[in-house]
């Protein structure tokens, strides 16, 4: 069984395929497995890159009857059973494809260079770079305009990321900054968050996303509803007329599927994805499974959401199948449990709903974030760190994670 891919889908995928008499390759092009919903606290310095990440090698150690391989998959060749890479072919007797997700600009690519989203680790490093940046260069600058567009930050998109991106950088600037500057008050950093609809966190209950807004503007973020973004440069952003003078602008408005997809063969949905049959397969091709965000499927009469516990019951779910088939039993049709949804916006600040509709706000939905989120980590070590951060965190104001790294010293693109 190749699974290409080793993050939730493809992880939770590999590690139901212990017991079964096959062996496994997972192929990622990262050595690493990331924990996505906590990108945004590495990209704001309350974690540390590693905190959050764990070598896939490292996972699957114990489980004798996998390999794990560090590597590209640059195609998919359904008609030879192969997985291509840059050096070499490999053979499969079973599928499962989870890539994943990539960042969507709507057709305008030209703004990811000023204006990155978040993905990978590289992304959130990246994405702290800036943010730190912007004040070393706001405290040396003495022309008040040019200081406040470096003192102010735009985050494109109210959907979950969007909304953790821009009260984590509001609670950044109010609190943990606050008396490490002499020529500014980072309390004053501008925190735009630009909504294209008419309310942040569309996918959840109305009362919750008015939750979420009052929350947010209680933290001092200016949230703009029905702004569409119309052009993004290297000094700020447009909604229509109104321009945004800012050295940071954060990407979280829209993603695609991995392109990969591309390669199987069949038609794509408008986003990249793959349609797939009731058992998660390519229509016409048992053998050959495409899960979590490459992956459209409905279920209770509704498109399955891009959302880790999605993958994982997807990763499940084709490893399964595969046990089945090769015992030649009956397959199941898969049905996608929704086991609530968080989105935190700062300390003691968030909203949550459990189905059926049991809603939580304010602190109370952030300590069950927070519990959940420890207990979904990967890894006992990561686990503990990631608790000891954050009580610093809540008890000292401060963060642990605030290093300037990378290419380039200057705010914005590294190229500047
Ligand atoms: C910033 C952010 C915050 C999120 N917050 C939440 C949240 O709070 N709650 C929630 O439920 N979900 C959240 N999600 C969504 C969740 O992380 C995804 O739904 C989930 O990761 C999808 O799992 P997957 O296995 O399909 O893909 P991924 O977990 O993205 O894994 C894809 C893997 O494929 C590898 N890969 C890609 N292309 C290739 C290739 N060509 N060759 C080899 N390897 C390749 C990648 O390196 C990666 O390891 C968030 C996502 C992001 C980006």
């Amino acid at each position: 069984v190749v699974i290409i891919g080793g993050g939730f889908g493809g992880l939770y995928a590999a590690q139901a395929l212990a017991a079964a008499p096959v062996r496994v390759l997972v192929i990622d092009r990262r050595n690493h497995h990331v924990f996505q919903p906590l990108l945004y606290q590495v990209a704001t310095a309350t974690l540390s890159p590693s905190d959050i990440a764990q070598p896939i090698r490292s996972i699957l150690r114990f489980q004798k009857n996998c390999e794990v391989v560090l590597a590209e998959v640059t195609a998919i060749d359904r008609g030879k059973r192969q997985v291509v890479l840059a050096d070499e072919r490999i053979d499969f007797d079973f599928l499962i494809v989870a890539t994943g997700a990539i960042h969507s600009y709507f057709g305008h690519d030209q703004w990811a260079q000023y204006a990155p989203g978040l993905k990978t680790l590289e992304d959130a490093i990246e994405m702290r770079r800036r943010v730190l940046c912007a004040f070393e260069a706001a405290e040396r600058q003495t022309q008040p305009e040019q200081q406040r567009a470096l003192l102010t930050f735009v985050v494109i998109g109210g959907g979950p990321t969007g909304v953790e991106l821009a009260g984590a950088l509001a609670e950044l600037s109010r609190i943990a900054l606050a008396r490490d500057f002499r020529h500014i008050d980072p309390a004053l950093a501008r925190i735009v968050l630009l909504q294209g609809g008419p309310r942040i966190l569309p996918t959840y209950p109305a009362e919750l996303s008015t939750s979420a807004l009052t929350q947010l503007r209680e933290l001092g973020v200016e949230v703009r509803l029905d702004a569409i973004v119309t052009s993004i440069d290297a000094s700020g952003a447009n909604v229509g007329d109104t321009r945004i003078d800012s050295q940071t602008v954060i990407w979280c408005a829209g993603v695609k599927a991995s392109p990969l997809a591309a390669s199987l063969g069949v038609a794509l949905r408008k986003d990249g994805r793959v349609d797939v049959t009731s058992q998660l397969t390519l229509p016409g091709d048992d053998r050959v499974f495409v899960i979590g965000d490459l992956a459209a499927i409905e279920s209770n009469g509704q498109l399955v959401p891009g959302v880790a516990a999605a993958a994982i019951q997807m990763g499940r779910h084709a490893a399964r199948a595969i046990r089945k088939s090769l015992a030649s039993e009956v397959q199941s049709v898969f049905h996608y449990q929704d086991k609530g949804s968080l989105a935190t916006i700062g300390r003691s600040r968030a909203i949550a709903i459990f189905p059926p509709q049991f809603q939580l706000r304010g602190a109370v939905a952030w300590w069950a974030w927070l519990l959940i989120h420890v207990a979904l980590l990967i890894g006992f070590r990561n686990r503990v760190v990631v608790l000891v951060q954050w009580a610093w965190a809540y008890f000292t104001f401060r963060r642990g994670a605030r290093l300037i790294t990378g290419s380039s010293s200057k705010p914005g693109p590294p190229t500047q």
